[in-house]
């Protein structure tokens, strides 16, 4: 069984290769190749655009909406660019958090795969001298969060002559308050190299850094945050009452949505690590599994939580605002902000968790008095007045389904870059 769709698979690609789009690009056979067996076939609208100019070596800061192939835009040309016989790291990413420094690695290793590149991943919580082992050999591309990053320049493990280029994902939060010095201190210590900026919430406060630290930068805007949103279906569900009557009131009109929708998948944000917890354990004694991530977890969890959603083996995963940014869960049909988010920008990345791609996306909103400002601000960023919708009574058979399809068996996805890991075996 599994041999014929392998074979097919990798028949399929060969054929498919002939006529991949990213070809107009005149990159080299070995990121055609691999970017067919991760089934792209045409650049997405910020790749087309960004392309030209990142492997040109300039500087650029690139905003396009949640989902849309940021990741690839810079992965494409860094891989490309690279060359295997320096064994010095020659581009450098950095990411705000330890999930996305590992799901970037891995499409950085996808992409450049077939031109045998490594790319060491270094984040905190995971033993430091494995990181320093994985250095001594070649890295052709470094991703880490700031923290560690500099943590291994520090001890002089993290070698930064060679770098060539550097990807700041996230841009928007790594140059606000909790990261900026530290990127800052990385800044200093590269040599002068290509620098791009990435996010899907861009705004004026770069402006400084751009002038600062880059040169002549091309600014490539596909759609602002307000676009972003507009494709994912939004709502809002006021809870009313004082604050005990409240937490009651709020999980009834959260379950009742829930089984109301019945998701194949969903994420739920809550504003703190406690709240995840007492959701994920009330689920659990209503019935449904879940699974949790926040920043008290252990790292090993946290990525085995992620790869078990992504999977499927769990429906529904409850979080805090650590998944809020550039995590990618594909055929995700809806999100729900259990807990209001306390910014614009949290907003917008959260819901951009759904809708990714061009597939289409739901959020539902749940909020209390105490949230009646950051709504307005919320609605005056997106240009959009989010509709509020009352708390939906389920019938029994609604009531009765959704508890059945939590018993259903799971049918575990393919991980992304199955069929590559079995070609390349
Ligand atoms: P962003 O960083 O813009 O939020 P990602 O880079 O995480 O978006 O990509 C979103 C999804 O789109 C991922 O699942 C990725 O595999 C997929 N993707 C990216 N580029 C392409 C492409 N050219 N063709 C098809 N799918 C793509
Ligand atoms: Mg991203």
């Amino acid at each position: 069984m599994n041999t014929t769709s392998v074979s097919i698979s990798f028949f399929d690609f060969e054929r498919n290769n002939m006529k991949n789009k990213f070809e107009a690009f005149h990159l080299s056979p070995e990121i055609v190749k691999a970017l067919s067996t991760l089934h792209y076939m045409e650049p997405t609208e910020i790749q087309a655009k960004v392309l030209p100019v990142a492997l040109d070596g300039k500087d650029l800061a690139a905003q396009s909406q949640t989902g849309s192939g940021k990741t690839a835009a810079f992965g494409i040309p860094i891989c490309e660019n690279a060359v295997w016989e320096e064994n010095r790291p020659q581009a450098l990413v950095i990411e705000p958090t330890r999930e996305l420094t590992v799901q970037v690695k891995e499409e950085l290793f996808i992409i450049g795969r077939y031109k045998r590149l490594k790319v060491p991943d270094l984040f905190g919580g995971f033993p430091i001298d494995k990181q320093i082992l994985s250095l001594k050999q070649k890295s052709h591309i470094v991703v880490g969060t700031p923290g560690r990053l500099l943590d291994h320049v520090r001890r002089g493990s993290l070698d930064l002559t060679c770098i060539k280029t550097l990807v700041i994902d996230e841009a928007d939060l790594m140059l606000d308050m909790g990261f900026i010095g530290d990127v800052k201190q990385i800044l200093k210590e590269l040599p002068v190299c290509q620098i791009m900026l990435f996010s899907a919430t861009l705004e004026d406060g770069l402006q400084e850094l751009m002038q600062e630290c880059m040169k002549e930068p091309v600014t490539i805007n596909i759609e602002t945050h307000v676009k972003t949103v507009e494709k994912i279906e939004q709502s809002i569900q006021c809870i009313p009452g004082d604050e005990e009557e409240r937490a009651h009131t709020k999980y009834h009109a959260f379950l009742n949505t829930l089984i109301r929708e019945n998701p194949e998948s969903c994420i739920i944000f809550c504003g703190t690590r406690e709240m995840a917890n007492v959701l994920c354990r009330k689920l659990g004694r209503d019935g449904v599994t879940c699974g949790v991530l926040h920043g008290d977890i252990e790292q090993q969890d946290r990525l085995r939580t992620i790869d078990g959603f992504r999977q499927g083996k769990f429906r529904y995963l409850i979080a805090t605002d650590v998944a809020a940014r550039g995590i990618d869960f594909p055929n995700l049909p809806l999100v729900l902000n259990y807990d209001f988010p306390t910014g614009k920008e949290a907003y917008v990345h959260r819901i951009g968790r759904t809708g990714r791609n061009g597939e289409p996306g739901k959020a539902v909103s749940f909020m209390t008095e105490s949230d009646i400002k950051m709504r307005q601000m919320i609605e005056e960023y997106i240009h959009l007045e989010i509709p509020e919708t009352k708390i939906p009574e389920v019938t029994e058979e609604e009531r009765k389904l959704f508890f059945e399809t939590q018993k259903e068996k799971r049918k575990l996805k393919k991980r992304k870059g199955a069929e590559f890991r079995q070609s390349i075996m």
